[in-house]
């Protein structure tokens, strides 16, 4: 069968989790830094390292029939892929930002400014949006030192932590939209069965990260509290301990639910509690 050929980042935010995710889902390949392919040695799969922002074009066209990309590129770039499934890393928030001593107090009075950005499209739709009329001047890089050159009264940018807005004299100002990386195939790529068995390994390793292997014990008497406790979970491995009395219970939890019940388990009896990390869950 044809190999199918997925394209990620080649270095930046989103390289190093994309190679990850690939190798956890069992793929054996080498990560050159100086490559621009690479061909997975035990998977249908060639892997292109591309920048970030080419990703989306790339699928678009099929040069790449799957991609790693940020939600805000795809947008940004209106190609047209499919979503196949997000991923839950690249997270970060595309926020208007303005000088700390701005008179901007809503977004009605961003009308007649002129707003810096490396996102006019996404930019441009959330204006028309709050039918705004600002003036929206592209730049590629280092947007947040435009208000103190005197190029724009606010900005539009990518904002994680808020310290490069800070030191630049900015404050977050709106929400324009949130991203995460997601897996995106070219048009018409669903029936094909290496995409099936990949997403398949990636939906595996999802469902993985977000659950833990559990392992409490518990006497005997109180077992009936802590299964209901832990109900939502397919019935959990009650397994007898040496000690009369006494059981373990095996089970799989969401991590967040897990931190939700850890005190009400424990006041329910529960002892010696062991977390683990699972690998794969395959339904
Ligand atoms: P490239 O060289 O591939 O064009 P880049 O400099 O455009 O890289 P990065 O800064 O590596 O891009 O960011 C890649 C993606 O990571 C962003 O498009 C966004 O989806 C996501 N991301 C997550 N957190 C952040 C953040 N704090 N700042 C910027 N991007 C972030
Ligand atoms: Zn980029």
């Amino acid at each position: 069968m044809k190999n199918l050929k997925i394209a990620i980042q080649k270095s930046g935010r989103l390289n190093e989790k994309s190679v990850q995710l690939l190798k956890n889902c069992g793929l054996d390949f080498e990560n050159y830094k100086s490559s621009l392919i690479t061909t997975v040695n035990n998977f249908n799969l060639e892997i292109l390292f591309l920048r970030d922002d080419d990703i989306p074009g790339y699928v678009a066209q099929g040069i790449a029939d799957l991609g790693i990309v940020g939600e805000n590129v795809i947008d940004e770039s209106q190609a047209q892929v499919t979503y196949l499934q997000r991923l839950g890393f690249g997270r970060c928030t595309l926020k208007i930002a303005i000088p700390k001593d701005s008179d901007v107090q809503d977004l009605a009075d961003l009308n007649g400014k002129a707003i810096a950005t490396s996102y006019p499209v996404i930019l441009q739709q959330f204006l028309n949006e709050y039918k705004i009329q600002a003036d929206i001047r592209e730049i590629s890089g280092s947007v947040e030192i435009a208000p103190g050159l005197g190029l724009s009264d606010a900005i539009c940018d990518i904002v994680s932590t808020g310290g490069t807005l800070k030191s630049n004299g900015l404050k977050p100002f709106a929400d324009v939209r949130s991203s995460e990386a997601i897996l995106i195939g070219r048009e018409g790529l669903l029936e094909n069965p290496i995409l099936c068995e990949l997403l398949q390994r990636v939906q595996s390793v999802l469902r993985a990260k977000e659950t833990k292997y559990v392992v409490l014990n518990v006497e005997k008497i109180n077992l009936p509290q802590i299964t209901e406790l832990l109900h939502g979970v397919k019935s959990p491995t009650v397994v007898p301990l040496a000690e009369e009395g006494w059981v373990a219970v095996h089970t799989v939890i969401t991590e967040d639910d897990f931190w939700d019940k850890i005190n009400t388990l424990k006041a329910a009896g529960a002892q010696g509690i062991v977390v683990m990390p699972i690998e794969k869950i395959i339904l």
